[in-house]
């Protein structure tokens, strides 16, 4: 039988209006949401186009030829972005990701590389800037992307075998290709460390029972050693089109549970707060873990809600701000932009919304009615992971 589809709920075209404050911030000049949680991680969403249709994501069925992508003119230009991250910056921010769509598609995107590399904190430091791609146009971009001054890039593959791959895709891409990019992205130096290993080159994997469940353990056996981290993540119910359901999703303890079958696993600390995965090291003949092997990680976004140290908010294509990656709505921030607000009213706006979040739709996940209908909620390729 094939999947349901659920009809697209449009919700890109309602923002809701920023305002400046009157009053603005108060405290003790650490911004913090009504959960306590500071604001550290920005993703920057650079396009809502994608060559791939992962099902999970892009169902073919409803991002067809008769789809309407977001116009040119609707986007945010690279000097407004990289405006708006400045600002952020100067709220707490000390991570930018871009991602899409793919973020790879935007023009020139090198240009905006350049113009966020060049940004500093307050203490004059560099910010942790990385992208996240599928790959697919890393080969012939990634030595530009380098040097830009990208530091780090996080490739999403869902399995290594080749059909299996190209029936994620859903548009027949071959993974030699990908492959191909993720060398490119290893001999540009991305995500090169002090210690001469990649651990700034990440392999995002999303596991979906029904699907690829069968490529943990190759793919597992094929970075090991690489000096690469792979991920796995849990299948989210993000959007309204990918037709989710919990029987798809393979919790992230009986990933690891499959990895142990094959390979000695310690676990490791998170090497920073908020950090979303749960690392595992590949361990050597004592049972220590071996940095020359690596490490794998699990991102149970379903099965144990992180929502807690949740520190990131997003800024779609055209500009709008969501606080969580299932809220219906976004803020306005491009209105404000463009009715030429300083950087201090926007500081103001943007800190006087993160004040007010209370977000937290994955700890909330198992307490939705049943039969209730699901809340309105944003597609993952139009704000980005
Ligand atoms: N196109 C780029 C890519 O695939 O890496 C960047 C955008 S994509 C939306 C960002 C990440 O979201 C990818 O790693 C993708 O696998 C993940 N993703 C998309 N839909 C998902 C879902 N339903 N559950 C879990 N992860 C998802
Ligand atoms: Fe495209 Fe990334 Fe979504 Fe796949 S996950 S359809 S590559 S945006
Ligand atoms: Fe953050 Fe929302 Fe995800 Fe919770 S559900 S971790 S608040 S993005």
């Amino acid at each position: 039988m094939s999947e349901r589809i659920i009809p697209l709920l449009d919700q890109r075209h309602q923002g809701l209006a920023m305002k400046v404050p009157t009053n603005p911030m108060t405290g003790d000049g650490v911004l913090r949401d009504q959960r306590h949680r500071p604001l550290h991680d920005l993703r920057i969403s650079v396009t809502d186009r994608c060559n791939f249709r992962c099902n999970y994501c892009m169902p073919k069925e409803v991002f067809d030829s008769h789809y309407t992508y977001l116009p040119h003119s609707d986007l945010l230009s690279f000097e407004e972005i990289t405006r708006v991250a400045r600002v952020f910056v100067g709220l707490g921010v000390r991570k930018l990701r871009l991602t899409g769509g793919e973020p790879l598609l935007r023009k020139n995107l090198e240009v905006l590389i350049e113009q966020l590399s060049a940004l500093k904190t307050p203490q004059g430091k560099p910010l942790d800037l990385t992208l996240t791609t599928n790959g697919s146009l890393l080969k012939r971009k990634a030595q530009d992307l380098r040097r830009a001054g990208l530091q780090r890039v996080t490739v999403s593959l869902d399995g290594i075998d080749d059909a299996v791959f190209r029936a994620m895709n859903d548009v027949d891409f071959p993974v030699a290709d990908v492959l191909d990019g993720i060398e490119a992205a290893r001999a540009a130096g991305l995500g090169l460390d002090a210690h001469g290993r990649f651990s700034g080159l990440k392999i995002n994997m999303v596991v979906k029972r029904t699907t690829n469940l069968d490529q943990i353990l190759p793919m597992a056996r094929h970075f090991r050693g690489s000096g690469m981290t792979l991920r796995f993540i849990e299948y989210m119910d993000v959007g309204t089109t990918n037709g989710w359901r919990m029987d798809d999703v393979l919790p992230s303890a009986e990933v690891i549970r499959l990895l142990q079958t094959e390979f000695a696993l310690v676990p490791l600390e998170p090497s920073a707060p908020g950090e979303t995965a749960q690392r595992w090291g590949y361990a050597d003949t004592q049972g220590r873990h071996d940095p020359a092997l690596g490490e794998v990680g699990v991102i149970s976004s379903v099965t144990q809600a992180f929502c807690h140290d949740c520190n990131r908010a997003r800024l779609s294509t055209e500009g709008k701000l969501y606080l969580c990656l299932f809220a219906g709505q976004g803020h306005d921030l491009r209105g404000l932009l463009r009715q030429d607000a300083s950087d201090e009213q926007l500081a103001a706006a943007i800190g006087q919304v993160w004040q007010q979040r209370d977000d937290r739709y994955s700890e909330l996940r198992g307490q939705q009615t049943p039969g209730q209908p699901a809340p309105r909620r944003v597609e993952m390729s139009y704000i980005g992971g």
